[in-house]
């Protein structure tokens, strides 16, 4: 039931209110964190059904992560009730996957097309590789495939590149070559990667503007979150949506253009503060050229955070104002000060570790919920350390993100069959299955199939069902045989030949016969390797998965369920366990917010990470994404360092990171800091080694006293690494265009250009094995050759 109508814009300040008020072709909202941009989109669109100014089927929002998607909606319809039902909330993605299914049959795909994840493509990527011999040019399946990406999010494809790579180059040509058999095979196998559900759908709305009319003429209010992290393709796909409808009409045998509807209304919400996608090619111009690009837009401000404490806002403000090229926006709160950020730095990992699970315990014995409480960290493998001592406290935790369900082989293969069933023109899922279980069928094997389909014009999928045709043993045949009986039967299930629209349930079942009849879980069941009991549980939760699907979507189909896994992002969790800390990197936890935050690992190295330091804007990057950590606390921030660090088998001495020096000092109430540690000694030094095997299980020796760090005094001393790390500084090295260099990571390359002045120089590099790189000279690791 509906609330009365200023409700809607009670809990709102008056530019929030405003920003829901407006009405106008184009919308900018930028505020820094926690001002409540995520919330005034949701009331906006609350309030364009509330007043029946559009029905829910006319908004398009788009939110960042699915799990944002899911928020808003629950939040919308808690605001106007069940007439929200229709509206699109979406990732671009998942957006993309919608249009695209429907118009699939109009540019050579099927409904029932496959999304290729990460994993998928690079694995199609390393076959082409092989095939092409590109490993001679130094050509990797890792580099062509982010390569790949890059230039699909600049909405370049085979042919567009080709036109201006330089040719003459073997490399260049070669990678041409494996872009251009990559799309081939995509296509044959009815697949799409990631890239390609952004960049295809603009193909398609420019290759057929009645299609692109369609959708233009059925959002009228399109609405997107997050705007400081779109790409050039996402920018594209949005200036497509909002473009004006026209209709051809012909007036004495000349064809007329008539304005048929305006474009819809646009607004994005965002913070230039928080983007931190740049490396996947989120463009930041696509914010601060807004109002270039959508002349006439309406720009609003937020400034209030609702969020954090005052002590953590400053702490933010302090750090992001190092960044030189923002305007400065201060952030304020009316929460009071709060308490003072804590501060830790442990002899290891572990050590770091057991300090955030211990108060992680006195926060929860203080009357805090788990589930307010979340550890972030930089990189994923960072994660190992905290997950062991968690399991160790009993601390409840979840992954989210990176869990990487999903990336399981066993998931993998299962899925597989699904997709072998659903869609059996994706070969690479046919192959996939074809020997797991063992069933004896080897590389010989699978290329005498792959031959037989090619001589006979049919797939790879159909070629199983003549076995007998292609000169095999009996064993074989019938191993063949055998496969194509299972996937015949789940198919009957899913795509039962009277044509009717089988129950969702029917995923449920059809995968457990591809499980069951496959051999595929006594396999496993039969095994002694106490992983496959593991991996039964998987299959098992995998299983549940399906079922929560039937329950979910009573109408929904295996392609819808096969589209929901594709896309289950990072922050989407699979259950929503509740009573649990959460663990995440710093990219994931953008948009949320918990009581109490651990920022772990705040090291030199992780962050900024040592692949950033040589990027040009890299570390500006970085501390973008500390300052997107921060702005998550409510009331609680911990930040965490360790001495020494175990990574890549090696165990290394590890330098505080420079953002640390950025918060200033009064504002940290640090626990322990590395003077401290020498300087302790007796009770305390004892109970932290008792809990610290000593037998060096963790990779890390205890230190002795007086060994290691020196005691240190004053705040400036505790931060070593700020002294001795020093800054490399090439500010004079002379080199134009044509020279060759060599770069401490990235190996020997040849500059193409040099732009900029002064300490700004940027070399434009294009090097010999990982392509083409943008160094900024001051401080870039090369020397000339
Ligand atoms: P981020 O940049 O991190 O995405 P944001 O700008 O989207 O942050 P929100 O998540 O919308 O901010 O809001 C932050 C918090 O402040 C939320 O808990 C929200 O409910 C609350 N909030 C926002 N505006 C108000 C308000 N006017 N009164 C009370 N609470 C508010
Ligand atoms: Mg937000």
């Amino acid at each position: 039931s509906a609330a009365p109508d200023d409700d809607l814009l009670k809990g709102l300040n008056p530019p929030q209110r405003e920003a829901v008020e407006y009405r106008g072709p184009a919308l900018l909202i930028v505020a820094g964190a926690g001002s409540g941009k995520t919330r005034v989109l949701t009331h906006r669109i609350a309030s364009l059904l509330r007043n029946r100014e559009a029905w829910p089927s006319q908004i398009l929002a788009i939110t960042f992560t699915n799990k944002a998607a899911g928020e808003m909606r629950e939040r919308v319809e808690q605001i106007v009730g069940d007439s929200a039902r229709g509206m699109w909330i979406a990732t671009f993605h998942s957006a993309c996957v919608r249009i695209l299914r429907r118009e699939a049959d109009q540019f050579g795909f099927t409904k029932a097309f496959t999304i290729y994840d990460s994993g998928d493509s690079r694995a199609l990527l390393k076959r082409i590789v092989r095939e092409r011999e590109a490993d001679a040019l130094g050509l990797t399946p890792a580099g062509v495939q982010s390569r790949i990406s890059k230039l699909k999010n600049e909405l370049a494809d085979a042919e567009s590149y080709a036109r201006d790579a330089n040719m003459s180059d073997p490399a260049e040509r070669k990678f041409v070559e494996i872009f251009g058999d990559y799309q081939r095979a995509l296509q044959k196998a009815n697949a799409f990667d990631f890239d390609d559900l952004i960049a295809q759908t603009v193909f398609l709305f420019r290759a057929f503007p009645h299609v692109a009319d369609v959708y233009r003429k059925r959002f009228r209010h399109i609405l997107v979150d997050e705007y400081q992290d779109t790409n050039h393709a996402q920018y594209q796909l949005i200036r497509e949506l909002t473009k004006p409808v026209q209709t051809e009409i012909s007036s004495g045998g000349a064809a007329v253009l008539i304005p048929e509807a305006d474009g819809a209304s646009l607004t994005v919400v965002g913070d230039s503060d928080q983007s931190i996608y740049a490396f996947r090619g989120a463009d930041i111009r696509n914010i601060t050229e807004f109002e270039r690009d959508f002349p006439g837009a309406k720009v609003v401000l937020l400034e209030q955070n609702y969020r954090s404490s005052q002590n953590i806002l400053d702490a933010a403000n302090s750090v992001i104002r190092n960044n030189f090229d923002r305007k400065d926006k201060r952030l304020w709160s009316d929460q009071g000060e709060g308490d003072k950020i804590v501060g830790f730095t442990g002899y290891s990992q572990h050590d770091e570790a057991q300090f955030v699970a211990d108060e992680i315990e006195k926060l929860r014995r203080s009357g805090m919920d788990y589930q307010q409480m979340a550890v972030f960290y930089r990189t994923n493998s960072q994660s190992r350390a905290l997950e062991e001592i968690f399991i160790r406290a009993a601390v409840p935790y979840k992954i989210m993100g990176g869990t990487k369900f999903y990336d399981r082989a066993e998931i993998k293969d299962a899925l597989a069959y699904l997709v072998a069933v659903a869609n059996p023109a994706d070969e690479m899922a046919v192959r996939r299955i074809l020997n797991r279980p063992k069933r004896g069928i080897g590389d010989v094997t699978e290329t005498t199939i792959a031959r037989f389909a090619a001589d006979n014009g049919m797939s790879f999928r159909d070629a199983l069902a003549h076995p007998a045709e292609m000169g095999l043993g009996p064993k074989l045949q019938k191993a063949i045989a055998q496969l194509d009986e299972v996937l015949r039967a789940a198919s009957e299930i899913l795509q039962p030949a009277s044509g009717e629209q089988p129950p969702s349930t029917s995923v449920t079942e059809a995968l457990r016969v591809l499980l069951n009849d496959s051999g595929y879980y006594d396999a496993l069941r039969r095994s002694r390797d106490p992983q496959d009991e593991a991996r039964v549980e998987n299959l098992d939760e995998l299983v549940a998965v399906t079922r929560e699907f039937a329950r979910n979507n009573p109408e929904g189909t295996i392609v819808d369920f096969l589209t929901e896994v594709a896309l289950v992002a990072d922050t989407d969790d699979l259950d929503d366990e509740s009573g649990s800390v959460s663990l995440m990197t710093l990219h994931t936890a953008k948009g949320l917010e918990f009581d109490a935050v651990f920022l772990t690992g705040v090291e030199e190295d992780l962050i900024p990470h040592r692949i950033s330091a040589n990027e040009p804007g890299g570390p500006q990057e970085e501390r973008r994404l500390f300052y997107v950590g921060i702005t998550r606390a409510r009331k609680r921030l911990y930040v965490s360092l360790a001495m020494t660090r175990a990574q890549f088998g090696e165990v290394t001495a590890a330098m505080p990171s420079r953002f640390l020096q950025e918060i200033p000092a009064l504002l940290i109430d640090w626990k322990q800091s590395p003077g401290d540690v020498n300087s302790r000694g007796g009770s305390q030094s004892r109970a932290l080694n008792a809990r610290r095997p000593q037998n060096d299980r963790w990779g890390v020796k205890p230190l002795a006293p007086g060994s290691g760090l020196k005691p240190k005094s004053t705040a400036m001393d505790r931060f070593p690494g700020l002294v001795t790390n020093k800054v490399r500084d090439n500010g004079d090295l002379e080199v134009a265009a044509g020279d060759r260099i060599r770069h401490e990571d990235f190996g020997e390359g040849t500059i193409d250009v040099v732009t900029g002045e002064g300490a700004k120089r940027v070399a434009h590099v294009r090097f010999d094995t990982v392509g083409a790189k943008k160094l900024l000279i001051k401080v870039a690791p090369i020397t000339k050759i």
